[in-house]
């Protein structure tokens, strides 16, 4: 049998703004508050567990914490051209410059910020964490960014 477990939205959860490029175009400057849904399936351990919820929440708030009150960058975007200084980071696309302090920016190593590429990100910094808890049970895991009320996007990977 395969058992699921689920934690969702109540301090899992961030703001942060973004320009996703979409068709030949890139959005306008704007935010989203954030809300993040962990799913992981998999067996029962001996104790009859999937994995202890307390550890999903923290291991996904930290990962909201680090997005939180940043613009997030597209760093390996294919259409934007982006430029790191010691100090900014400096992007134009059509003609639209921007020159945003390193503070206030987290590049993300992904093509676009849409929900389904941050989806994916939380995917990808996720598995090392459940990896490092040497549970051997898990067998998925699905996770869904909404950017707004019944507005999100959803990411599946093995375990
Ligand atoms: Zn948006």
């Amino acid at each position: 049998m395969e058992y699921k477990v689920c934690v969702e939205k109540v301090r899992l959860k961030f703001s942060a703004a973004h320009m996703a490029t979409f068709g030949g175009e890139m959005e306008p400057l704007h935010g989203h508050n954030y809300a993040v849904t962990i799913e992981v399936s998999g067996a029962l351990t001996d104790d009859a567990w999937v994995i202890d919820f307390g550890a999903l929440k923290k291991a996904g708030r930290d990962i909201c914490d680090e997005l939180d009150h940043k613009f997030l960058l597209q760093r390996d975007s294919k259409v934007v051209e982006i430029d790191e200084t010691d100090t900014n980071w400096k992007f134009r696309f059509a003609g639209r410059g921007f020159v945003f302090p390193k503070s206030d920016v987290l590049a993300l190593p992904i093509d676009n910020t849409t929900a389904e590429r941050l989806a994916e990100y939380f995917i990808t910094k996720l598995k090392p964490a459940f990896a490092a808890t040497g549970l051997n049970n898990l067998t998925s895991i699905t996770v869904g960014v909404e950017e707004a009320p019944g507005q999100a996007a959803w990411a599946t990977d093995a375990l």
